[in-house]
């Protein structure tokens, strides 16, 4: 008998003691307990009929969360970036032009992935704070004609929401798609794929659909969907949204095996979509909306400036604040988490250090969470408040 030689003993794995804080950062958010249940389903696998009911719920159940009546709606196993990636690669070859419309670090996630992929891409900035008018944007499409313009709709690096509503059919006397990115915003915001001309949008579950990370709903317009079956170009394999309609089988009549997908993570996505099929949409976004009036009520009583100057630009999913000079951001949220068991975040890629963002999305957009995060913010401003010592 040949001794293996394990050069490697197995480790020591131990538990240790976690308290969970309330996730009240830009996300992941609190999950709802019907979509921890759904996790602990059973397995299931394409070699079942439930495999397939599972990927029709998800997909009727998308049309109606991103309000689109397109067959072509699914979701890509990953994160936000997953299908972040997906939809531009399938959408824009190599040496086209994308524009990316940039207000902060989710746009300059797009520009890093169109440019690896050897898209020419273009950039118009503008203030973080603030959003783009619809001329801006037209001025630019004139210019460079582009393939598809990319642009956030709440950017959760700053706090604000995006108008949309007529930026499509601008973007189609172009010739240009419009990709939309409503990770931190759809459930929590009005949002309308087909109404608004939305050619490819994506999404993920951990924000305001208050889902596990890790399977993001992407959604494509007919015009978006032209383009992919004409294309000459190859997306990542694992991104193929050609082959990934037919796993997930979009036209009724393709069961194809592509790549295996996680069914916990498919349950749980099919029970976040429960959850808001049974609120509706519209009182998703009305709860979210007055989470955030009576939260921002509150704030109005502290020294503490919103960072987005306009109110109706304040995305309803997510806070950014601005504190006196006095306080240092690391040390508020740290005294946030402490004493408060309360996580918030600070400011990230271009707003790192200068701001704090609180999230007030899915199950955590409520009167009593809002009150409970005010409290503590409250408590907090007192006893960091150096200049008093
Ligand atoms: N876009 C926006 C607006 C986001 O808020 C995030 C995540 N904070 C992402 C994209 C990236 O998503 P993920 O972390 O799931 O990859």
């Amino acid at each position: 008998k040949m001794a293996l030689n394990l050069l490697v003993p197995p480790p020591k794995i131990e538990d240790r003691e976690y308290v969970k804080p309330y996730l009240c950062g830009s996300g992941p958010a609190d999950v709802w307990p019907s979509v921890f249940e759904a996790y602990a389903r059973k397995v299931t696998t394409p070699a079942s009929d439930e495999y397939y009911h599972v990927l029709d719920d998800i997909r009727s159940g998308l049309q109606y969360v991103f309000q689109t009546k397109s067959k072509l709606v699914l979701a890509i196993s990953g994160a936000g970036h997953a299908a972040m990636e997906a939809v531009i690669t399938n959408l824009v070859a190599p040496g086209e032009t994308l524009l990316v419309a940039c207000r902060g670090m989710w746009d300059e996630r797009a520009i890093e992935i169109a440019k690896r992929f050897g898209i020419n891409v273009e950039v118009t900035r503008i203030p973080l704070y603030s959003t783009f008018s619809h001329e801006h944007l037209e001025n630019e499409l004139k210019r460079l004609r582009p393939t598809a313009l990319c642009i956030t709709h709440g950017d959760s690096s700053t706090g604000n929401v995006q108008k949309m509503q007529g930026l499509g059919d601008i973007c189609h006397k172009y010739g240009t798609l419009l990709i939309v990115d409503t990770v931190v915003s759809l459930g929590g915001v009005p949002f309308l794929t087909d109404e608004w001309g939305i050619d490819g949008v994506f999404s993920s579950t951990q924000k305001a659909l208050s889902g596990p990370a890790g399977i993001s709903p992407v959604a494509f317009s007919a015009r978006a969907e032209e383009k992919i079956n004409k294309r000459k170009h190859e997306p990542p394999f694992y991104f193929d949204i050609k082959m990934l309609a037919q796993q997930w089988n979009c036209y009724g009549n393709t069961r194809v095996y592509h790549h295996t997908m996680s069914p916990p993570l498919l349950y749980a996505l099919r029970a976040c979509i429960k959850e808001l099929v049974s609120q509706t949409l519209e009182k998703s976004w009305a709860r979210h909306a007055t989470t955030l009036a009576h939260f921002h009520k509150r704030l109005q009583e502290m020294p503490v400036t919103f960072y987005v100057p306009i109110p109706e630009e304040r995305l309803p999913t997510v806070t950014t604040l601005v504190l006196p000079k006095r306080y240092d951001y690391t040390e508020f949220c740290d005294y946030m988490r402490t004493k408060h068991n309360i996580l918030i975040y600070g400011g990230v890629g271009p707003t790192a250090g200068k701001i704090l963002r609180i999230g007030t999305m899915g199950m955590n957009a409520t009167i009593e969470m809002a009150d409970i995060v005010a409290d503590a913010i409250l408590d907090t401003l007192k006893a960091l408040n150096k200049s008093s010592l």
